[in-house]
């Protein structure tokens, strides 16, 4: 395992849209930081087809967007390098951060790592993966070219993604546990009003059905009156929900009881000089505007903290030199 001998002033965890402002940020008050990614730049913007609700462009495409913010947060000399990041090791002077194959040595560290889908966890869920299940209609939609969808959730990603969907399938069924959908209401109305798209409520899947090739039907349970159905589906993109990437920081003993990560204000977690950005936060919002907003406040909070830090040092340095040996 390599050590790298350079302390940053800064390291970032994830470069997502919350990420990649924090780095842009930190880098912009003359902080030597560097960003660490175990996938894209953009996160979880790169799934996604087009973003309308981001200030300043009408509509953009998520992978688009994301080389806009690359671009932009290296442009003050912030570093990025690949790194799966598997422990914090907390630290007064600096913090470690431990990856697959490098440690690295940090003054202060900003959690950017976001959120990923939940699994249904019914039976061929796992076997169907990649053969007709999927969490990603931009990466997979064209796959299913007149073909007949089945979408699970009613939040935004499921209505969205599901009227994404249409472009491509014969019918898209947004499948639902509830008779009323947790999407915003502008989402809502474009899916009501787009004939390919069609709702079975009150329902949950419980099984995905196949062939050896592929995914050809779920079975259905109407949670009201238990009837079950068998519904064809040559494609079934799930979404109901996210998980936060924070297992590698658990014993940190930052996270709620789901994972969450809780700061204040300023994004500083319970333990000094680590923060926390975006979507892995305990927040009321998960947003690309929300994850860029963290970024900017945690980019502005670790300047303050290691200026503090250094101060502090120094001082204790001082005294150390001046007292008297006896
Ligand atoms: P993420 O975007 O999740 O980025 C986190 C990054 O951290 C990832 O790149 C990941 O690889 C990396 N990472 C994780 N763990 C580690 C580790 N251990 N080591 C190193 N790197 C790690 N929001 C909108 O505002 N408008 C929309 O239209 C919209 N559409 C969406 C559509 C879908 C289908 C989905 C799923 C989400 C959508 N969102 C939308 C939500 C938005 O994408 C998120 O709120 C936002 O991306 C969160 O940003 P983030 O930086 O916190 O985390
Ligand atoms: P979400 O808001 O948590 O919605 C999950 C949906 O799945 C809910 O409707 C939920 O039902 C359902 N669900 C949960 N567990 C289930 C289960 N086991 N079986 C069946 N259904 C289940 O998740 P999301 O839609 O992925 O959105 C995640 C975040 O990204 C949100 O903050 C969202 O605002 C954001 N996002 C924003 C946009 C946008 O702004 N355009 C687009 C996509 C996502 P209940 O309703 O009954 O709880």
């Amino acid at each position: 395992m390599e050590t790298v001998e350079t302390i940053y002033d800064v390291i970032v965890i994830g470069a997502g849209p919350g990420g990649l402002t924090a780095g842009l940020y930190a880098s912009r008050s003359n902080l030597k930081t560097l960003m660490l990614e175990r996938g894209l730049p953009g996160g979880q913007m790169n799934n996604t087809a087009e973003i309308e609700n981001y200030s300043g462009f009408k509509s953009i495409m998520g992978p688009d967007l994301s080389t806009k913010m690359f671009e932009g947060a290296k442009q003050f000399g912030a570093e990025y390098a690949y790194g799966d990041v598997k422990e914090i090791i907390d630290g007064r002077e600096f913090k470690q951060i431990v990856t697959s194959n490098k440690t690295f040595k940090t003054r202060s560290i900003i959690i950017a790592t976001g959120a990923e889908h939940k699994k249904l966890g019914v039976p061929g869920e796992a076997e169907f993966n990649g053969r007709g299940v999927s969490y990603c209609a931009v990466c997979d939609g064209a796959f299913f070219r007149n073909k007949d969808i089945v979408v699970v959730g009613g939040g935004d990603s499921a209505v969205e993604e599901g009227v994404y969907l249409t472009q491509f399938a014969n019918k898209v069924t947004i499948i639902h546990r509830r008779d009323a959908l947790r999407a915003q209401k502008i989402l809502q109305e474009r899916s009501f009003n787009n004939d390919k798209v069609e709702f079975v409520w009150d329902t949950v899947v419980e099984e995905i059905k196949g062939d050896v090739i592929k995914t050809n039907a779920v079975h259905l349970r109407n949670v009201k009156t238990n009837e079950t159905t068998e519904f064809p589906a040559d494609g079934v993109f799930i979404y109901v929900g996210l998980l936060p990437n924070s297992d590698q920081f658990r014993s940190l003993g930052i996270t709620d009881a789901e994972g969450w990560i809780e700061t204040n204000e300023t994004m500083e977690t319970k333990i000094p000089g680590i923060f926390a950005i975006g979507d892995v936060r305990k927040t009321p919002l998960r947003q690309v505007a929300t994850a860029v907003g963290d970024g900017s406040l945690a980019g502005n909070a670790v300047f303050n903290y290691v200026e503090e830090l250094s101060e502090n040092l120094q001082k204790e340095k001082t005294v150390s030199v001046d007292l008297p040996i006896n």
